[in-house]
């Protein structure tokens, strides 16, 4: 694993991360648990002796709902009631769960959808120029 110059862990990182598409959380040397989104100190034993992990991107869907009401974001991205999507819980490999957006399925059929579906991560570039910003997302494989 490399290890890359220190950034803070915060959302802002992660986001960071996500437009250099690497999907990276925080691994807890004390206890040995991961956290995605990355966590500064560790919830479980309250170490601050965290460092940056780079996760596979490979899991399954965990959980799942179709979004007909969509956030600002993804409206101007040309969702809404007409175009609905689907936003799922994501159990990736190393076993730490993360909510995105699913893609590859169609969102208007949700009872096609099958628990455990394998998905790859996929970093969505949405926004002009300066207001750019990469989104994380999950697509069927
Ligand atoms: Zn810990």
């Amino acid at each position: 694993m490399t290890r890359t110059a220190e950034r803070p862990f915060t959302s802002v990182s992660f986001e960071q991360y996500l437009s250099e598409k690497k999907l990276m959380g925080s691994h807890c040397n004390t206890c040995n648990k991961d956290y995605l989104p990355p966590r500064a100190i560790c919830p479980n034993c309250h170490s601050d002796q965290l460092t940056w992990v780079e996760f596979s991107g490979k899991g399954k869907l965990a959980a799942f709902t179709s979004i007909y009401i969509a956030p600002t974001a993804m409206i101007e991205a040309g969702y809404g009631r007409d175009n609905p999507y689907f936003a799922g819980v994501v159990e990736l490999d190393e076993g730490v769960k993360i909510s995105a957006q699913i893609l590859g399925m169609d969102a208007k059929t949700p009872e096609e959808v099958k628990i455990d579906t394998p998905l790859q991560v996929e970093f969505v570039e949405r926004g002009e120029s300066d207001t750019k910003k990469t989104f994380l997302a999950f697509r069927a494989v």
